[in-house]
């Protein structure tokens, strides 16, 4: 940094396990090894092997690491910037762990993991829900009594803000470059989690996961929005227990409870073979997507681009293409020819007739994450 520069990057997968994988690239090497990972420390100390290795590595000592960067999930109501970690932040990253049990855990393991590996450089918490801190109070309330979002924080925090962020930035620049307007814009990250956001001059103001990762647009095995009447029929009258109810909701809904299958991939591939319940899951899907759209221009008072982005979002034109026919009343038309382009790079994918653009950009949560580290430290200049 700042030149954001990769020289090495790397993923460890299944820890835990006996049969972990851990993955090292670097300009020269791109290695992925099998080895027993039985918890995070272990595998940050064998990442860290590779990145000191004397033929392979990229630095020499763990002392040239200045700073680590950390994704935390959930920063509730109190973080709206990237902050040095302390005890004190660890124990408010720990206070929202009842907030999302299944990362912020796991993200103060990291944290502690990386003091211990690296210790010293300065930890730096990157919050997934800092983008959506300044959304107006009309879109992040729900309309249930004051005392539940007074007494209890109730209201819609929001995920996915550092690749909400990332490339709303990134679209920015590139139509900034182009001498298009890019104030109103609305990001949709389609991966195994999915979330679309309205961005007005650069600032989120409405977003469509809430309180809990589950709300919105149909995932890969998450409902998405759903009445609430249903959660208490399955209790009440069919007699599941909020357990396991939370369980269907998160787990077994989406498009793995309308099809059999998790994997987008294999649902096109059936739905194009003539599989009814897997193109119905494709039509409700991208309904949903379009649904969002609509609200989110209304709520912008109009449109100058749609960004796709994850794995979905950057790999689907299928869904690409559905999600966005039938717009050209909001100025949305898509090149087909474009859309179906492998994508690596910023790309656009409307016509030239097209008011709103329709760009495709690859998310970089990492990337995004290291520069807010750095200019933090460049502002506390250590
Ligand atoms: P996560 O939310 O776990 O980071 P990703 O952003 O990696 O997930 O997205 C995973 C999803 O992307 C999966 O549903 C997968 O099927 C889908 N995907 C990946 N590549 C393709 C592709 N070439 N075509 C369609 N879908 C794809």
């Amino acid at each position: 940094m700042p030149s954001e520069n990769v020289v090495a990057s790397g993923l460890i997968e299944r820890i835990g396990n006996s049969n972990a994988v851990i993955s090292y690239k670097t300009s020269e090497q791109n290695i992925s090894k099998e080895l027993e990972i039985s918890d995070h420390e272990k595998g940050l100390s064998e990442m860290n092997r590779f990145l000191m290795h004397s033929e392979i590595g990229v630095i020499k000592d763990k002392s040239e690491i200045q700073v680590v960067g950390h994704r935390v999930v959930h920063g509730g109501k109190d973080f709206s910037d990237t902050v040095e970690i302390t005890d004190e932040i660890k124990s408010k990253i720990k206070s929202l762990s009842v907030l999302a049990p299944l990362h912020n855990p796991n993200n103060l393991k990291g944290i502690e993991v990386a003091e211990k590996v690296f210790p010293n450089a300065m930890q730096v918490g990157v919050f997934d829900t800092a983008f959506f801190h300044e959304m107006p109070e009309r879109a992040f309330r729900y309309a249930i009594p004051n005392s539940f979002y007074k007494k209890y924080d109730i209201r819609a925090y929001g995920f996915h803000g550092t690749s909400h962020k990332y490339v709303s930035e990134k679209a920015q620049q590139f139509l900034a470059s182009r001498e298009l307007p890019g104030n109103k814009m609305i990001t949709i990250h389609l991966g195994n989690g999915c979330s679309m956001t309205a961005i007005k001059d650069g600032k989120a103001i409405d977003h469509s996961l809430g309180f809990g990762p589950a709300n919105g647009l149909i995932m890969g095995t998450r409902s998405g929005d759903i009445d609430q009447s249903v959660i208490f029929y399955l209790i009440n009258q069919l007699g599941y227990s909020p357990d396991e109810v939370n369980n269907i909701i998160q787990k077994e809904s989406g498009m793995l409870g309308l099809t059999g299958h998790h994997d987008l991939r294999d649902i096109q591939q059936k739905a194009a073979e003539g599989n009814k319940a897997c193109q119905l899951a494709l039509d409700m899907n991208t309904y949903r997507i379009k649904k969002y759209i609509g609200s989110y221009v209304a709520a912008l008072n109009g449109l100058d681009a749609i960004v796709f982005t994850a794995g979905i979002g950057e790999n689907s034109s299928v869904i690409r293409k559905m999600a966005c026919s039938n717009l050209q009343y909001l100025g949305i038309e898509i090149d087909d020819a474009m859309n179906d382009q492998r994508i690596e790079n910023i790309s656009d994918i409307s016509l030239k007739s097209s008011k709103t653009k329709v760009l495709v950009i690859p998310t970089n949560e990492e990337l995004e994450i290291a520069k807010q580290s750095y200019n933090l430290i460049s502002k506390s200049d250590i």
